[in-house]
């Protein structure tokens, strides 16, 4: 009989690593690094670091359920010292999963300390887990993650070096992961063989960087490198970076989500910039479904630059409808279902003078349930608008994702049981359009990509039922 401890949770989470060669704390750097992934993850945040100078005997770490500002004070980070670390930021799922499931995971092993943050879904990370139990490994959390971990700690036994440990490890993992990994003393990288998730590589002077996105970089001020390869560990030891092929990546599948919703605007995956990729499907959806109309606008934030987009393929004026309030913590009280129904908005407003008496085309990034964009449409056409034309950035929602994407079941999905006009009825638009699948290639032209929630095709496998996949949306208006 499985336990529960056999369910695996759906992560769409944002990691990142430092390491200073000059021996300076790291912990401000990541807890910078992990503010700007904040959108990739709200349930809870965390950084380990480690001294290299003291051979990394001690690993001092702080995570808690909540926010990045919400976790960190600047007490508890000035506390944190050390030249190598890690950090991450966890998405919210509904499967479950405390304060127990906050990473970086920091383990005790033969060998000394390992930190280690996990962005991604394993599709065999149930039977993993079963393997390891009946060998007698106990596990406190329901997370891959720590499957991982437990994995590469087992590794070490066998192995000359924590690469080599980390590279037996990722053969033994199926479907997706991004980890960054610090152990005495080198700042470890992966990405899974079909690169469903972002992981880049970053420098400032004699620090060295692993992040989720281009965008946390920035934030520090440092340089881009490069990104890690679709089946690659890097090694960043001595201030050169070492590499390695774990796996022949001979087929690759970027998450194609990532580049419609997840990832930042101002964010880079693979040399593609997510902003053009929006921009394009903007495009392409002024070229598909044209409509007469006076203003285009966007829902914040992954909304905005597709709207960008139609507006310059219609040439209809952009324009501005929603203020945002982006201040909503963990710890705010929303609102009941009773509270919503009668219009308590916390969120999103609209900007009533910009849209009264306009016939408005609304973009969006996608729709999953479609209560988000009904509320949207019905603000709308409260604020005066005349007419709403929903236009979509992506193709209908219509699978589970096994590789990290948060998806409700099936039956949720308001595109697998409705046609496009009975969406457009359900939500109150004048007209709708949807991106089509065969124009997902033009929005990271060059690259192969995953778009197994739009079409089924699930290039990296799919995970055993007890995988948990399909956990709600928890960080919706
Ligand atoms: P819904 O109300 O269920 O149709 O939600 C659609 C909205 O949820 C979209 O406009 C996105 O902003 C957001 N969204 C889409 N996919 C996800 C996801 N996997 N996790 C969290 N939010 C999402």
């Amino acid at each position: 009989m499985r336990e529960d401890i056999m369910t695996g949770l759906g992560e769409e989470c944002g990691v990142f690593g430092a390491y200073d060669f000059d021996g300076e704390n790291v912990a401000s750097y990541i807890y910078y690094g992990l503010f700007a992934l904040q959108h990739r993850g709200q349930e809870s945040a965390g950084i380990s670091v480690t001294n290299t100078s003291e051979n990394c005997k001690n690993v001092m770490f702080h995570k808690d359920q909540g926010l990045v500002d919400e976790v960190f004070t600047k007490k508890t980070l000035n506390s944190l010292k050390g030249n190598l670390g890690v950090g991450h930021v966890r998405y919210s799922t509904a499967g479950g999963g405390g304060i127990e499931c906050a990473q970086p995971f920091v383990i005790h092993y033969i060998k000394g300390i390992l930190s280690m943050a996990h962005n991604g879904n394993l599709t065999n990370g149930v039977e993993l887990k079963q393997e390891l139990a009946t060998t007698g490994a106990i596990f406190q959390t329901t997370t891959d993650s720590e499957v991982i971990a437990y994995l590469i700690a087992r590794e070490r036994l066998h192995t000359l070096c924590i690469e080599d440990a980390v590279k037996s490890a990722t053969q033994k993992l199926e479907g997706a992961f991004s980890l960054v990994v610090s152990s005495p003393a080198k700042l470890i990288g992966a990405r899974d063989r079909f690169g469903f998730r972002p992981l880049c590589i970053g420098r400032k002077d004699n620090t060295y960087f692993l992040s989720s996105e281009t965008a946390a970089l920035d934030t520090i001020g440092a340089e881009f490198v490069r990104d890690v390869e679709p089946g690659e560990i890097v090694t960043i030891t001595d201030g050169v970076i070492k590499s390695e092929k774990f796996a022949d990546s001979k087929k690759t599948a970027r998450c194609v989500f990532e580049y419609i919703y997840f990832a930042r605007t101002d964010s880079y995956i693979d040399g593609q910039s997510v902003y053009s990729s929006r921009v394009t499907a903007g495009k392409l959806l002024a070229d598909k479904f044209p409509v007469d109309a006076d203003l285009v606008v966007g829902v914040p934030e992954s909304g905005l630059a597709a709207a960008v987009g139609y507006s310059q393929g219609s040439k209809i004026p952009y324009g501005m409808a929603f203020y945002k309030n982006s201040y909503v913590g963990r710890t705010f009280i929303k609102p009941s279902q009773n509270e919503r129904t009668s219009g308590v908005q916390v969120k999103l407003n609209v900007i009533r003078e910009v849209v009264k008496g306009k016939r408005i085309v609304m973009v969006d990034d996608s729709i999953v349930r479609g209560t988000t964009i009904r509320n949207i449409v019905k603000m709308l056409k409260d604020a005066g608008a005349l007419e709403v034309h929903v236009r979509v950035s992506s193709p209908p929602f219509r699978h589970p994702c096994y590789y990290g994407t948060d998806v409700p079941s099936r039956e949720n999905l308001v595109a697998v049981n409705h046609t496009v006009e009975e969406i457009r009825e359900s939500i109150g638009a004048d007209s709708l359009g949807y991106l089509e699948i065969d124009d997902l290639d033009k929005l990271c032209p060059g690259l192969e990509f995953c778009d197994a929630c739009f079409t089924g095709n699930f290039v990296g496998g799919v995970a055993s039922e007890e995988e948990g996949n399909g956990c709600c949306l928890t960080k919706l208006v």
